[in-house]
């Protein structure tokens, strides 16, 4: 089969044959029909977030199911699917619990084993892990999904616990970012969105953000939410993942907000001064958010069924794998507005 691979960090991927995977015991092999290119598969292809080598990126997929494991009860042959980028065990009292986005055992798709940068990629715990498509969600829709729309879904809904009329900060307008503006606006929240990129901000404009920050010039962020919302953010997502992105998301808050840390913390980011004085004084919530889990998925798909979220807005591009491995590595540059997804 055809299939996207690298063989050193930072060198460039290209397409070529390799065998097709195997398929595990409770999982399956799902036919790829899209699949999304995100800034995860970026740092891994870096070697931020080191994978083996040679590797196949890729983890927003959605496809058909091709083969069947031993033990699978819930998926045949032919069902439209698609999975979190956190694929749970299916046997520890975590994922029993619903809660496969933080297993200890979780497989990734892209990370742990090939990726879907590929014509065929292997699932495990197929039964914990696969979510049924509705007919209305399209190939290219579903593969946005996995891993920011379902990440800024739990963050702002989950984790934010957002009301009507309440104030949304996002940090960062990339496909996270600008997933969460969707989804704050969709269920009545007020948005201010920060970004340095003037592109970025016009698009959440667009998506019904009240207000934005241009965070390129000295412009202290934190003060300049405070300022906006009449004291601070209820709900703040660091949708970039960055030190000093989620020391601003904390101070933008007001007493007694939750600052949620979506954006991946790599590196010399991975331990930012938090201002803790203040969580304690305000009583501030600090939660991280690692994807969602399958569970969670039919209240988000039931928004998109209906028309309330509409996450195909926000893919700005749709190439062939053949493009896949360009499309990675541009990453390396401030890229266009909007997600880019391969089509299969
Ligand atoms: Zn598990
Ligand atoms: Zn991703």
């Amino acid at each position: 089969m055809r299939a996207v691979i690298y063989h050193e960090h930072g060198g460039m991927p290209v397409l070529t044959d390799v065998p097709e995977p195997q398929c595990p015991d409770g999982g399956v092999v799902v036919a790829v029909r899209a699949t999304g290119v995100c800034r995860s598969d970026w740092h891994a292809w870096k070697g931020h977030d080191p994978v083996s080598l040679p590797h196949t990126p890729g983890h927003e997929l959605a496809g058909v199911v091709a083969e069947v494991g031993v033990g699978v009860r819930h998926f045949v042959v032919g069902d439209r699917v698609t999975v979190p980028f956190t694929c749970g065990c299916g046997r520890c009292s975590w994922c029993e619990a619903g809660e496969a986005q933080v297993c200890p055992d979780q497989t990734q798709p892209g990370f742990t084993g090939p990726g879907s940068f590929a014509e065929k990629v292997a699932i495990h715990g197929a039964d914990t892990n696969l979510v049924a498509l509705p007919e209305s969600v399209d190939f290219v829709t579903a593969a946005s999904l996995g891993c920011r729309f379902a990440t800024a879904f739990r963050a702002v809904v989950t984790h934010g616990r957002l009301g009507r009329g309440d104030w949304l900060a996002v940090h960062g307008c990339g496909g996270l970012g600008l997933s969460a503006v969707m989804i704050g606006v969709a269920l009545g929240g007020r948005v201010v969105a920060v970004d340095v990129n003037p592109a970025a901000l016009e698009r959440v404009s667009a998506l019904g953000a009240a207000a934005v920050v241009d965070a390129g010039g000295a412009v202290d962020v934190a003060a300049a939410i405070r300022d906006l919302t009449g004291g601070g953010a209820h709900v703040s997502v660091d949708a970039f993942g960055s030190s000093d992105v989620a020391v601003a998301s904390v101070r933008s808050l007001r007493r007694r907000g939750r600052h949620v840390q979506a954006g991946l913390l790599l590196g010399a980011s991975s331990t930012p001064p938090l201002p803790m004085d203040l969580v304690v004084a305000q009583e501030l919530e600090i939660h991280g958010s690692h994807g969602m889990s399958a569970r969670e998925y039919p209240a988000m798909l039931t928004l998109i069924e209906d028309g309330t979220l509409r996450p195909a807005d926000l893919v700005g591009r749709v190439i062939g794998l053949e493009g896949a491995g360009a499309a990675l590595a541009a990453m390396d540059r401030p890229t266009a507005v909007g997600m880019t997804v391969v089509r299969l």
